[in-house]
């Protein structure tokens, strides 16, 4: 069986590419009553133009945490002792909440991990989407709507329209979890942040999904951040990935050094341990095996 790796050059770092954001030595700590908990230590990654970057690394090793702190966003008792984000040059930890949220609805793209929750269980879910159509332009309730339903047809929902017209309990799980996607994707951000977004679905719909971003990083000039434990998903898409252990990026490499000379011992067991998954995105996706 071959390695199904993405087709991409796999550059160290952003290099050539135009940095659409940077960060760097971001600490995060969680304080308990028996001392703080390092979540995230010295944090740095950079992501250029047509960038699809993985971060992995196993669960608690703060990789959400960190998704996190680039947005400022972690939640308290969670707190960014120290650190730089830059996007497209401007300082974003020294913005306003107000400030932030624009910017995130607009430019940048979060989908955070089981963030079910963040759906208004009260709300149509097609209102929903077109609500955040809504708040960065200006367009009638009948056209954001109609995006919101394209939106969903991108990401494989069948009858989108009908499903616009749910409620969030009519949704099953994998459903929900797609409407958070398009409600991160509707604006076309600059930059998607997605923690594990599609852990859950149907490997079908997942390859759609990521199929699509994919285009659309390298037509648009965007990028993407994509937290995934499925090294199936980084070797099919990713062009570099950052290897978090401890709270900490101990390796960073293109995507095709990192799989063909793992550094780090860490990463030389993580990728051992799933050397089956790793090789076979596409087969599972078409149900047919490799050559
Ligand atoms: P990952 O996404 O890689 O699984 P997380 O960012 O969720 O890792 O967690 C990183 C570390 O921070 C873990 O040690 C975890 O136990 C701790 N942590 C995460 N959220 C909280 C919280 N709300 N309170 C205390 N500790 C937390
Ligand atoms: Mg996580």
């Amino acid at each position: 069986m071959r390695l199904d790796i993405a087709s991409s050059q796999g550059v160290r770092s952003t290099g050539s590419a135009a940095p659409i954001l940077t960060s760097e030595k971001i600490n995060v700590i969680y304080p308990l009553p028996s001392g703080d908990v390092p979540a995230v230590v010295d944090f740095g990654i950079d992501i250029g133009e047509q960038e699809f970057v993985g971060l992995v690394g196993e669960s608690g090793s703060g990789k959400s945490t960190a998704a996190l702190a680039l947005m400022g966003l972690v939640r308290p008792p969670g707190k960014i002792v120290s650190g730089e984000v830059r996007f497209h040059g401007q300082s974003l930890l020294s913005k306003t909440d107000d400030e932030l949220r624009d910017i995130r609805g607009r430019e940048i793209g979060l989908i955070v991990q089981n963030s079910r929750s963040a759906l208004n269980p009260l709300l149509r879910v097609g209102v929903q989407i077109a609500n955040v159509y809504l708040a960065h332009h200006k367009a009638s309730k009948a056209e954001a709507m109609q995006r919101a339903v394209d939106s969903l047809e991108t990401i494989g929902i069948p009858d989108a329209r009908r499903r616009a017209n749910s409620y969030p309990h009519q949704l099953s799980g994998g459903m929900a979890q797609r409407i958070l996607i398009a409600m991160a994707t509707i604006n076309e951000p600059k930059l998607l942040i997605a923690d594990e977004p599609t852990t859950g679905l149907d490997v079908t719909v997942q390859a759609q999904f990521l199929d699509a971003l994919q285009t659309r990083v390298r037509e648009s000039r965007s990028a993407v951040l994509f937290v995934t434990h499925d090294l199936g998903i980084v070797a099919h898409y990713c062009d570099r990935v950052a290897v978090m252990y401890r709270g900490r990026v101990i390796e960073e490499a293109g995507v095709r050094d990192l799989f063909a000379n793992p550094r780090h011992p860490y990463t030389q067991r993580l990728l051992a341990s799933s050397s089956n998954r790793r090789q076979s995105f596409r087969e599972r996706a078409s149900g047919t095996p490799e050559q």
